[in-house]
């Protein structure tokens, strides 16, 4: 009989928990940087349990809030270095379509991060985007830059540099235990790992694992239907392949907007959905009582009827992923206030059109690193901060 294997014991430069696309990029700045990097993940990877997996993800310029406006020039250099790093295509570019009423501030907010006017009329939006109506007291934006970012591919690729510039990455195995101190020790299902700074990425766990650090972050995880559509006729006027995604805002039935990217996944499948869900448990995301209501797809489906005829207004296919949420719609990017070798994240946020944390990962990647290291961010981190919710603060000190 072989004997038990023993815990692994080893000590890093630095330590992230949680191999989603945040966590990766953070150890993958860590590894360019020659830091000795330990990756850790619960599930054996490729998962399907968070936020990461899937094969698409809407990339843009158009933001309502400057903030992420002024991060997506790196964001697509980043993506681009890492394509150039991996080999395989991780983007495709199909542009944008933002849709709204005349007049909404958050579409309004769109148009402005894209400095030149791109308001689209009708026939302008018609050659664009044939199988998408527009509506009396609506009008489109065009983002140029808009795209589908490979998610799936886009996940390995990192995690394959990551592990050629030295990192360590370990899945299949949960981080239970975090001890803080100058030298902080983790304790996994597997083993015990130390290092002097620690990011924690972790999604829809974070709330769960920061508690044990004395932070209380007001963290709201929520389950999405990820549902596609099929097209009433392949190759007729709608969003196929060569359509550019979409996101539409402030309309009176959706008001946490709706988005949308040509088919891919499956063919002849469209994905559209609404940017809300209901409140879910990690653990429990999939504990969903048969034949209960589903008002957001009840929604979708109006949705679809009135802009986007070209598709069969009842979903083919339906998925479930989660968004990671603060109240007040901005990442937590900071350090821990009484542990500053600690850097919780949080990257999804309510009311932006799509949970938007992939695009803007490569970015969100370095601040970590950058924040871990000690070394001044390369963006500001003031809308980002911890300190903005009290009850943290007083939980924590
Ligand atoms: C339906 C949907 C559509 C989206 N569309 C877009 C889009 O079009 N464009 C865009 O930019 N963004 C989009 N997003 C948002 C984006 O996908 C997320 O912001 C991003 O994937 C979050 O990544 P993450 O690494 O923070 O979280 P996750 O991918 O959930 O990674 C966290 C990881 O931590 C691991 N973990 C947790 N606890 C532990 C532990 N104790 N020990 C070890 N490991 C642990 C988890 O298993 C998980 O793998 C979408 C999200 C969803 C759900």
């Amino acid at each position: 009989m072989a004997a038990p294997s023993q815990p692994h014991q080893a000590t890093y430069d630095a330590i992230v928990i949680g191999a989603g696309i945040q966590g990766s990029f953070a150890a993958y700045h860590l590894a360019q940087r020659h830091r000795d990097t330990l990756l850790l993940e619960q599930f054996l990877l490729p998962h399907s349990r968070g936020s990461s997996h899937g094969q698409s993800r809407i990339i843009r310029s158009a933001y309502p809030r400057a903030p992420y406006t002024c991060m997506m020039p790196d964001s697509f250099r980043l993506w681009k270095r890492l394509e150039a790093e991996a080999a395989p295509s991780l983007y495709r570019w199909t542009g944008l379509v933002v849709l709204g009423p005349v007049g909404n501030p958050e579409l309004e907010g769109c148009r402005r991060s894209l400095g030149a006017n791109q308001v689209l009329d009708a026939t302008v939006l018609a050659q664009h985007f044939p199988g998408l109506r527009l509506h009396a007291g609506e009008v489109a934006v065009w983002d140029g830059t808009g795209g589908v970012l490979f998610a799936d591919r886009a996940l390995r690729a990192v995690q394959d540099v990551f592990c050629r510039h030295g990192g360590t990455l370990r899945d299949g195995e949960k981080v239970l235990r975090i001890e803080p101190g100058a030298v902080l020790t983790v304790t996994t299902t597997a083993g015990v790992y130390r290092a002097p700074r620690l990011i924690i990425t972790a999604g829809a766990w974070t709330g769960a694992l920061v508690a044990q650090l004395g932070l209380c972050l007001p963290l709201k995880t929520l389950r999405i239907n990820v549902c596609y559509w099929r097209e009433k006729e392949l190759g007729r006027p709608s969003p196929s392949r060569a359509s550019p995604c979409f996101m539409a805002l402030g309309l009176s039935r959706a008001p946490h907007g709706i988005y949308g990217l040509p088919a891919l996944e499956y063919p002849g499948l469209v994905k559209v959905c609404y940017h809300h869900g209901s409140l879910a448990d990690p653990e429990e995301r999939d504990q969903t009582s048969l034949g209960a209501p589903r008002p957001d797809i009840a929604l979708l489906s109006s949705f679809i009827s009135n802009y986007l005829p070209g598709l069969d207004p009842w979903p083919a296919v339906v998925e479930t992923c989660l968004y990671t949420n603060t109240p007040d719609e901005d990442f937590i990017l900071d350090r821990h206030p009484k542990f500053s070798n600690i850097a919780p994240s949080t990257p999804d946020h309510p009311l932006l059109p799509a949970g938007h944390g992939f695009k803007l990962a490569p970015v969100v990647g370095k601040l970590l690193c950058e924040l871990s290291l000690g070394e001044e961010p390369s963006h500001s981190m003031a809308p980002f901060a911890i300190t903005r919710f009290p009850s943290v603060l007083q939980a924590a000190l």
